[in-house]
C-alpha cells in the first residue's frame, strides 16, 4: 500500500541500527518558530506552575521502522529510539541479577524506553512485558514455572492487582516489590478517591439493577469500597465493550455505571451510538446478542463519571488532533480508549474507512501488525504512517513487533510511527515527578499545546531503581524492603479484608474473560441487592 509521505519528506533523519555508526540521511529541520506561552484551563493540577512553550510549526517526531534500521526523526523519538539497541553490559548484569535469585519481571507496555529496551533483549525467561490485564496472568505463570519473587513495573495498582491475583492462585508466599519505596501514583487511580467518586458511587446504589464497571487503574481499596457499596466488576480497556454489553445481555434493564475514567465513558458513548447508526449487522459483530435498538436502549441506562481523567491521555487535546487532520490525513490514526474527545473522534472516523483503531495497548499493537503485514503481502515498496494517540512507551512493543515482521519477509516496507507531540513545546514544573518526563530533557514532550505522550508516574521505575531492587534482594535484612512491597490491604470492611473483597471485580472480570459470561455469583448479587432496593423504598 503507497502512502503520501510528504508530510515527513523534509525531516532530519538520524539513522539507528546495530552497528554503533549514526548516519545523516535528510537536510536539517528549518529555523524555530517563535513562541507562545499558553496556559489553558485544561491544565491538570500536577502541571500547575508550568511554564509552556508551545510552537506549532514543526512537524510531529515520528520513528521510521525498517527491516535493518530505526530513523527517528525529532528530538522526542531520538530520544525513544536511543534505547532499543540497549548496551550489552547493562543486559548481562541485569540477567545476571535476575538469575541471581530467579526474580521475574512483569512490566507495563508504559514502561520507560531505556529500560524496555534492556529487558526485551535479557534472554532471562521470565519477563514479560504487556497490558495491565495481562502482567498478572503472566506473573502467575512465572511462579509456576519458579520463579521466587515478582518484580512489577508499573504503577502500584497494577503491583496490587499482581499481588490479589497471586493470592487468590495460592501463591500468597511469593513477595511482589515495586521498584520504589514512596508510592507510584496515578492521577486517574487518585480521581476514584475522591468524594466525588463516593457520591457517585452513592447514586448507583440507590438504583435497582446496578453494575459499577470500574476501570483496573485504581487501587485495590477503590474497589473494595465501591464493591462494598454497589455490586463491582472491574474491567480494562481490552475489555470494558464486552464486559458492559455482557452484563447488559444477561441482565435486562441493567444499570451500568463506568468509572472513573471520564474520557473513556465519552468514548465508549460516542462508540455505541455510532455502532447503533450502523444499524444491527454492525452491532451484531460486537456482540450477537445486541441490536441497534438494545444498544440505544442500553445508552438510557449508562452513567459516565465526569471527574476522573489521566494526565497523559488528557493532554491529546483538540489542538493536536486538528494538526493530526490537517498536516497527516493519509495517516492511519490509533487512539486508546483513554484520551479526550477529539483525536477519539478522528480514530473512530478512521476506524469506519479502515485507516485506524480505538481500544486498548494490545488493539493498537494488533493493528499496526495487520497493516504492516498487508502491506508486505503486497510486495510493494511502502511507507506506512501511524499517528499512535497512547503513551510514547508503546514503541519498544511496536518496534520488535514490526521489526520482526519485517526482517522475517526481507522487505523494503517502512513503517512510522509519529508522536502526536510539540517538536519543541518545553515544560518546566518544578515538580519532581514531572522532571522525570523524557521529553523535557529532549526540549519536546509534555505541554498543554502540543500533547505528552509520557506518563511520569510509569517512567518513576528506573533501569537504576530495578537494578538497586534486585542488589537488595537476598543481601539486606527483609524488612528492609517492606517499602518495596506491594501494599497487601488487610483492614476489614464488613468482616473481609480489603485484599479481599477488591479482589472480587478483579476475579469477577478473569470469570468473564475465561467464560465470556458475566459470572453467575455477580449476576445474582445484583439482582439480590435490587430487591433489597426495593424492600427499602416499598412504603
Ligand atoms: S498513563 Fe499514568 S496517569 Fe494515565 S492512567 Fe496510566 S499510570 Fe495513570
Amino acid at each position: 500500500m503507497s502512502t503520501n509521505v510528504a508530510s515527513t519528506a523534509h525531516r532530519r533523519e538520524r539513522s539507528i541500527d546495530s552497528s554503533p555508526t549514526v548516519r545523516t540521511v535528510a537536510p536539517a529541520r528549518g529555523p524555530p518558530r517563535p513562541r507562545i506561552a499558553t496556559p489553558t484551563s485544561r491544565t491538570p493540577a500536577r502541571c500547575a506552575g508550568a511554564y509552556y512553550a508551545a510552537p506549532v510549526a514543526e512537524p510531529f517526531p515520528s520513528l521510521l521502522i525498517r527491516a535493518d534500521a530505526l530513523v527517528p526523526q525529532g528530538a522526542f523519538a531520538e530520544a525513544q529510539a536511543e534505547y532499543l539497541h540497549p548496551d550489552p553490559a547493562a543486559v548481562g548484569a541485569l540477567t545476571e541479577a535476575l538469575r541471581a535469585h530467579d526474580v521475574g519481571v512483569v512490566a507495563h507496555f508504559y514502561m520507560d524506553p531505556q529500560l524496555q529496551g534492556v529487558l526485551s533483549a535479557s534472554d532471562w525467561p521470565h519477563i514479560h512485558i504487556s497490558d495491565s490485564l495481562v502482567m498478572a496472568d503472566k506473573a502467575v505463570a512465572m511462579v509456576r514455572a519458579g520463579a521466587r519473587v515478582i518484580v512489577v513495573l508499573g504503577v502500584d495498582f497494577m503491583s496490587e492487582n499482581v499481588r490479589a491475583v497471586l493470592d487468590a492462585a495460592g501463591h500468597a508466599d511469593v513477595p511482589v516489590y515495586r521498584v520504589a519505596s514512596d508510592p507510584i501514583g496515578c492521577s486517574l487511580a487518585e480521581s476514584a478517591e475522591a468524594p466525588a467518586y463516593a457520591a457517585y458511587l452513592r447514586r448507583a446504589a440507590g438504583t435497582p439493577k446496578s453494575l459499577h464497571v470500574v476501570y483496573i487503574n485504581t487501587s485495590l481499596l477503590t474497589k473494595a469500597r465501591a464493591h462494598h457499596v454497589v455490586p463491582t466488576i472491574t474491567c480494562t480497556s481490552s475489555n470494558v465493550v464486552q464486559t458492559i454489553l455482557q452484563a447488559a445481555a444477561q441482565v435486562p434493564g441493567i444499570h451500568v455505571w463506568f468509572g472513573p475514567d471520564t474520557y473513556m465513558g465519552h468514548n465508549l458513548v460516542e462508540l455505541f451510538e455510532g455502532l447503533a447508526a450502523m444499524g444491527d449487522a454492525a452491532v451484531h459483530e460486537v456482540h450477537p446478542d445486541h441490536d441497534a435498538a438494545s444498544l440505544r436502549s442500553l445508552l438510557g441506562r449508562f452513567h459516565a463519571f465526569e471527574q476522573g481523567v489521566c494526565v497523559v491521555h488528557h493532554m491529546f487535546g483538540a489542538r493536536v488532533a486538528e494538526r493530526v487532520r490537517s498536516e497527516l490525513p493519509d495517516a492511519f490514526v490509533t487512539a486508546h480508549l483513554e484520551v479526550p474527545g477529539e483525536m477519539f473522534t478522528l480514530a473512530v472516523e478512521a476506524q469506519r474507512r479502515g485507516r485506524g483503531t480505538v481500544g486498548s495497548t494490545s488493539n493498537i499493537l494488533g493493528f499496526i501488525a495487520r497493516k504492516v503485514a498487508d502491506a508486505v503481502e503486497a510486495g510493494r515498496p511502502a511507507r506506512l504512517p501511524f499517528v499512535l494517540g497512547t503513551e510514547a512507551g508503546m514503541i519498544t512493543a511496536i518496534v520488535r513487533k514490526t521489526q520482526a515482521l519485517l526482517r522475517e519477509r526481507g522487505t523494503s516496507v517502512e513503517a512510522e510511527i509519529i508522536f502526536p507531540v510539540a517538536a519543541e513545546a518545553i515544560a518546566a514544573t518544578g515538580d519532581e515527578l514531572l522532571a522525570v518526563v523524557p521529553g523535557v530533557a529532549a526540549g519536546e514532550g509534555c505541554s498543554v499545546e502540543g500533547g505528552c505522550a509520557t506518563c511520569p508516574f510509569m517512567k518513576m521505575n528506573s533501569l537504576d531503581a530495578l537494578m538497586d531492587l534486585l542488589a537488595s534482594i537476598g543481601r539486606d535484612d527483609p524488612r528492609a524492603l517492606d517499602p518495596f512491597r506491594s501494599r497487601q490491604y488487610l483492614d476489614v470492611i464488613d468482616g473481609r479484608t480489603v485484599a479481599d473483597l477488591g479482589g472480587e471485580p478483579i476475579v469477577h472480570m478473569r470469570g468473564l474473560s475465561t467464560t465470556g459470561r458475566v459470572p453467575e455469583q455477580l449476576v445474582q448479587d445484583i439482582l439480590r441487592r435490587s430487591v433489597g432496593h426495593r424492600r427499602a423504598t416499598t412504603p
